[in-house]
């Protein structure tokens, strides 16, 4: 086996595009230059957006680039008993708690847009007495990370919490504060895992030493850098790929950032098309 791994981990919401294209390109070079093996993951932990023709869909266009994985593709929504069990360890070490405030609620506090998961809410655990009363009705929650237990269970606060970061000019450690996204939700009563706790436990679990990914998930790198503190997980390399710009230069046209690779593929564009189009300008 290589010591190379890397993945390409697109949520099968909609029909691949040029962003994704983008990423897959820079996915496979930075395998091929090391020669390294790329997986394939399956990002549908949300199954009400995600949805089994999109991720046919997926390994259509993926087939259509030419662009081929080694391994079995990992598919979350087979593993969400991996991901429950992943919180029950982080309850154990009372590290999450749960959190009654609705989404609605928290956001009418926030900045307009905020993401009340992320953006900075910072709640408190209830009393158990508080706690058994909301169960009892079956009020909804979410279950947070408390970042005042994290930071203590962590040996020097956030001033260890780093990753490093691969650049065309080498190697960097970066400082990782996980601070300003506040308690971020983990799990929902009815959802078993967000994004963050599944990508950590599969990057760790699929062996992936590296990570190569949009600058859009630059920022949330800190979360992951926490949860992999806390968990004892192995830490990839981290590799960040410039987003897909128009041709001013300027954030693509939402009308060219919609249109999916099977609509540009259906115009009679080949593979060398999208290649070119989402080629550095
Ligand atoms: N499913 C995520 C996405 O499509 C994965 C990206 C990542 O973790 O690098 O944006």
């Amino acid at each position: 086996m290589s010591d190379y791994i890397t993945r390409f981990a697109p949520s099968p919401t909609g029909r691949l595009h040029l962003g994704h294209a983008l990423s897959a390109f820079n996915v496979w070079a930075a395998a091929a230059e090391a020669g390294g093996e790329v997986r394939l993951r399956i990002e549908d932990i949300d199954q009400t957006r995600c949805k089994a023709e999109f991720e046919a869909g997926i390994l259509e266009d993926l087939a259509w680039l030419g662009l081929s994985w080694t391994g079995a593709i990992r598919r979350q929504s087979d593993h969400f008993p991996e991901y429950s069990a992943v919180l029950d360890t982080l309850r154990d070490k009372g590290l999450i708690y749960r959190c009654f405030r609705t989404r609605r609620e928290i956001a009418s506090s926030l900045p307009a847009g905020a993401d009340p998961d992320e953006a900075g809410f910072v709640s408190r655990p209830l009393s158990p007495n508080e706690e058994a009363g909301r169960l009892a009705h079956n009020a909804p929650f979410a279950w947070r990370l408390s970042l005042v237990a994290a930071r203590s269970a962590l040996a020097g606060g956030w001033s260890g919490l780093c990753y490093i970061e691969e650049t065309p000019s080498g190697r960097a450690r970066i400082s990782a504060d996980p601070a300003p996204f506040g308690d971020v939700v983990l799990a929902r009563k009815d959802t078993p895992a967000s994004y963050h706790l599944a990508c950590c436990h599969d990057d760790a679990l699929q062996g992936i030493t590296h990570v190569v990914r949009g600058e859009d998930l630059r920022a949330v790198t800190a979360i992951h850098a926490l949860l992999q503190a806390l968990m004892g997980w192995p830490q990839p390399v981290y590799r960040f790929h410039p987003l897909l710009l128009g041709a001013d230069g300027k954030k693509l046209s939402k009308r060219n950032a919609d249109k999916s690779l099977a609509a540009y593929r259906a115009e009679g564009m080949t593979p060398a098309d999208i290649r070119a189009m989402t080629a550095p300008a």
